[in-house]
């Protein structure tokens, strides 16, 4: 497949975030984030059970049966019809569900919806040649004239590169593909060669004014950390044209919620355990962003026995390696939970809850290697641990 990064299929189909809906227990009206008002602690596990094993473990991407189940959960109001479509796209697996007109009104938006991720992918894959990012990589040192979309999506994410202190770094593309996670040829290569290709990195380096591109020779680009954000944020734009106001759209993992659901109460998201099956927590949401990054899901065992993920640290050239488990960010815009996601995965624990105090403009949710959960004050009342993890310690983090 093309794509950004060669995943196994098993992988991809686990999806980070698994979605469960209530077709009872939720009552409307409730915000998301610090206002929310409504009880904790209504999490039906069984259900989020059945929506989790409905991707786990899929080999195929064989049509419409697993999206089923999720359909199924939805409300159905008479006015609405609720449509689903699921495929592969962008390298990871994505599962959209709206609140249409008719079924055929549906059908035709979903229908243009995937198109428009099938662009961005021909954009941005770094592996197909005939990409905007290939052309990039390719340059040789030589500006190069970009896309209004890439122009955007890559000064984005050059000013939070900086914000973050180079913790999300667009640039580190070269000690990705020595660590192998572009090809699924997994290898620890010498300490020697990730300082040497370090040299070919560095977001500071990149000169990027209106739409001419310039990058040093051996420098390459790799939007894998937002990309699934930005394309969120543009179905959501996309939709809202079209005169939706319900809908739900899982990213592999980033899920972005537009609107509420139709009868005006909120998404009930569950959240994965990064050391399980199923999921450790629930979040109850409308209209925002909810991205979680790990290194659970794409990683290999090096031949020291050591868990390698694929989110790197770009101050050394190896995975993070931090104590966090995984980081979910819950904001208005999936792109800013993109990025945010991966560069808190690579700040670590300390770094993360000083970055949040000094920004405020996301909240988070971390889970540490010893099964401590982190919630920031913004969540508290609408995060809830599920019942079978009631003993993770949990800490608000407060301003
Ligand atoms: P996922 O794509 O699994 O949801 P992320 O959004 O965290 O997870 O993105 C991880 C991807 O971003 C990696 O697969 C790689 O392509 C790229 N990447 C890895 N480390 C960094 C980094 N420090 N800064 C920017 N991009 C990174
Ligand atoms: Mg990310």
């Amino acid at each position: 497949m093309r794509g950004y990064m060669k995943r196994k299929k098993t992988f991809i189909l686990a999806a980070l975030i698994v979605i469960f809906l209530f077709l009872s227990a939720c009552r409307g009206g409730g915000d998301s984030g610090s206002d929310g008002n409504f009880s904790q602690g209504e999490t039906s596990v069984t259900e989020s059970i059945v929506a989790a094993e409905s991707f786990a473990g899929m080999d195929s991407f064989a049509a419409g049966t697993e999206s089923s189940v999720m359909a199924e959960s939805f409300p159905m109001t008479e006015s609405l019809a609720v449509v689903t479509e699921s495929f592969p796209v962008m390298d990871t697996y994505v599962t959209l569900t709206i609140h249409a007109e008719g079924k055929e009104q549906g059908r035709e938006i979903l229908e243009e919806a995937k198109g428009k991720l099938e662009g961005l992918e021909r954009l941005w894959s770094v592996t197909d040649e005939e990409s905007e990012l290939y052309q990039i990589n390719h340059s040789d040192g030589a500006p190069v004239t970009v896309s209004p979309e890439t122009r955007e999506i890559l000064s984005f994410a050059l000013d939070e590169a900086a914000e973050t202190d180079g913790a999300l770094d667009p640039t580190i593309y070269p000690v990705l593909a020595a660590w192998g996670f572009t090809t699924g040829e997994n290898r620890i290569p010498p300490p020697e060669e990730i300082q040497e290709l370090l040299d070919k990195t560095g977001y500071e380096k990149v000169v990027l004014d209106g739409e001419q591109l310039q990058l040093e020779e051996g420098m390459m680009l790799d939007l894998g950390a937002v990309a699934k954000g930005y394309a969120g944020d543009m179905l959501e734009e996309f939709l809202e044209e079209k005169g939706i106001t319900s809908a739900l759209l899982d990213l592999g993992g980033n899920i972005q919620a537009v609107g509420a659901k139709p009868d005006g109460s909120l998404w009930n998201l569950g959240l994965k355990d990064p050391f399980g099956e199923g999921v450790f927590a629930s979040l109850r949401v409308k209209d925002c962003a909810v991205v979680t990054s790990g290194a659970y899901e794409r990683f290999f065992i090096g031949e020291d026995g050591k868990h390698y993920g694929h989110i790197i640290d770009p101050d050394t050239g190896y995975p993070a390696d931090n104590g966090l488990a995984s980081v979910t960010v819950v904001a208005d815009r999936g792109l800013l939970c993109d990025a945010l996601s991966t560069a808190l995965f690579v700040m670590g624990r300390e770094r993360a809850a000083e970055f949040w105090r000094e920004r405020q403009d996301f909240q988070m949710i971390l889970v540490t290697e010893d099964r401590e959960v982190l919630v920031t004050e913004g969540l508290e009342k609408i995060f809830a641990l599920d019942r079978n993890h009631k003993k993770w310690d949990l800490e608000v983090l407060r301003p």
